[in-house]
């Protein structure tokens, strides 16, 4: 009897940990950070306490209360008292790994409070982005995935009480294993690049002591990797062999996007193995149609060729795929795109392991902005890449006497460069990302728009409000391909795969699988957070 447990991603979009448990053998299927459940409680000014360790995300059920499977040194005195008595109380002896879907925190996030013991299944491009992120972001206390730096409990000066406190301790790496190519195939830069920043000092020598990469093959149960097509490179989907047949996973997924073709195979090859169940994403089950990215191409460039002055581009530059469509929007606009240097770590990093990603020094069009106020000390990661790439830097001053030549690439946080760069009236702000799923997120919308209007800047493709409903405006559609499938699409994987069972999670619609596979053959069990269901 396999059971399979949900303690995230139900009736939200993200936050999946799913615990798969035969004979004592264990493995979570993603341990994401809960966005829709952090927001309802916490925002910028208000956050679980790091000092706190685990005991805010476990009171405010961020966590599931599963003693054994936390690290150590985030645990208070007491901590688990506290949490025996509750419902989803229990405790775990054995962790196997996390089979990691892709580098996207909904999916990741929360394995930073795992024990460092627990290795993470992922493909290579999925660890090497989700370390490029760290390296290059804030990385609070409850987003460290692939290291992290133990706490202490002490008392602070002053202080009778103790803390979990954040202290000058030897960073910790996580143990990644895998699935998609042998660790020996790896360059040597590649190496490098994993093993950057585990370095102890021994007199003047520097010594590496980073844990390489391991693969995937000693996992106690029979694994099954696909890569599929999302909007995040390395994206793949699992599938785990156990008693009762396959259990296959999706992570998140489409068929419209430029790698469709992984997608086919993942659902072919599914097909083939005859899974008992099918655990599938549904964040897109509302939707009729999808945009593609080369219909985004071809608006983007309406939109942007014969356009004066400065050209800003909002889109998520993790989404690589539609940071080269507007690289090919500036190659063929005569214009440079310009990058942020956390960007520039990423493609340079992402190219260690797929050559086809353009080589920054050499391609003519992308240049790097450099933010005008810099801290006292930037990290060592952000003056290697202002370094390496120091021919390729332009500041706010040489953007702004020279707009028509570029489009940046900023979002809403980057705004703030503006009184540097000046726009001149008329310019254009293209927005080429998802409308607001939330309230912050309308909060958002709403100052970008008094920003554009404090400038005199031109929106296009960026959603007004109209009677409390956020849309693009007519003849401004289409500059946003969505990285999961449409409603028939969703279908039609799950009638290809067709297994005897499947359980809709990551939606907030999971009822559209049962009122459309009704006649299918295929039985839709829809979870609840903390229950099991036995297969
Ligand atoms: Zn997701």
């Amino acid at each position: 009897m396999v059971r399979l447990t949900f303690y995230g991603g139900i009736n939200e979009i993200g936050g999946n940990k799913i615990l798969l448990e035969e004979d004592g053998r264990r493995l979570f299927l993603d341990f994401g950070f809960p966005y829709k459940r952090h927001k309802l409680f916490y925002e910028e000014y208000l956050k679980p306490r790091s000092g706190a360790g685990l005991l805010d995300p476990l009171a405010m059920g961020l966590l599931p209360p599963l003693e054994g499977l936390y690290r150590d040194d985030l645990e208070t005195p007491g901590l688990w008292q506290q949490f025996r008595p509750t419902s989803l109380y229990r405790e775990l002896d054995q962790i196997d790994g996390v089979l990691l879907s892709h580098a996207h925190l909904d999916h990741s996030g929360y394995i930073s409070f795992l024990r460092d013991d627990i290795p993470i299944y992922a493909t290579a491009v999925t660890a090497f982005i989700a370390k490029a992120v760290q390296d290059s972001g804030k990385s609070d206390f409850d987003q460290q995935v692939c290291y992290f730096s133990p706490t202490v409990r002490g008392c602070p000066a002053g202080w009778r009480q103790e803390a979990c406190l954040t202290g000058n301790t030897a960073r910790q790496q996580r143990q990644f294993r895998i699935a998609d190519r042998e660790p020996e195939a790896l360059s040597t830069n590649a190496i490098q690049f994993w093993a950057w920043g585990f370095w102890e000092k021994t007199g003047r020598q520097k010594e590496l002591v980073s844990s390489p990469l391991g693969t995937h093959t000693d996992c106690s149960f029979n694994l099954r990797c696909f890569p599929v097509d999302h909007s995040i490179p390395g994206a793949c989907a699992w599938a785990i062999e156990t008693g009762s047949g396959w259990i296959v996973y999706s992570g998140d997924l489409r068929l419209h996007g430029k790698r469709a073709g992984l997608t086919e195979r993942f659902i072919d090859e599914a097909a083939g193995l005859r899974p008992k169940a099918l655990v599938l994403e549904g964040t897109g089950v509302l939707r009729e149609t999808n945009i593609a990215e080369h219909e985004v191409y071809e608006n983007g460039l309406k939109a942007i060729a014969g356009s004066n002055g400065l050209v800003i581009a909002d889109f998520s530059p993790r989404d690589i795929d539609r940071l080269l469509t507007f690289l090919q929007i500036a190659r063929d606009t005569g214009r440079k795109l310009a990058i942020l240097p956390k960007d520039a770590y990423l493609l340079k990093t992402m190219r260690l392991l797929e050559p086809e990603i353009p080589d920054i020094a050499r391609e003519d069009s992308f240049a790097i902005y450099q933010d005008t106020i810099a801290s006292k000390s930037p990290k060592l990661w952000l003056r290697n890449i202002c370094r390496e790439y120091d021919s390729k830097i332009v500041l706010a001053d040489d953007v702004s006497s020279a707009q028509e030549q570029f489009i940046l690439c900023f979002s809403f946080f980057d705004l703030n460069e503006l009184p540097s760069i000046r726009p001149e009236p008329g310019s254009l702000y293209v927005y080429s990302s998802s409308e607001p799923h939330d309230e912050e997120q309308e909060i958002d919308f709403r100052r970008l728009h008094k920003w554009l209007e404090h400038f005199g800047l031109r929106g296009f493709g960026l959603p007004v409000e109209n009677n409390g409903q956020w849309q693009v405006p007519d003849g401004e559609q289409g500059l946003h391909a969505s990285g999961h499938a449409c409603g028939p699409d969703l279908l039609e994987i799950a009638r290809r795969i067709k297994p005897e069972i499947l359980i809709p999670v990551h939606s907030q619609s999971p009822g559209f699988y049962i009122d459309h596979l009704s006649r299918s053959g295929i039985d839709v069990i829809l979870p609840a957070v903390g229950e099991t269901i036995e297969v």
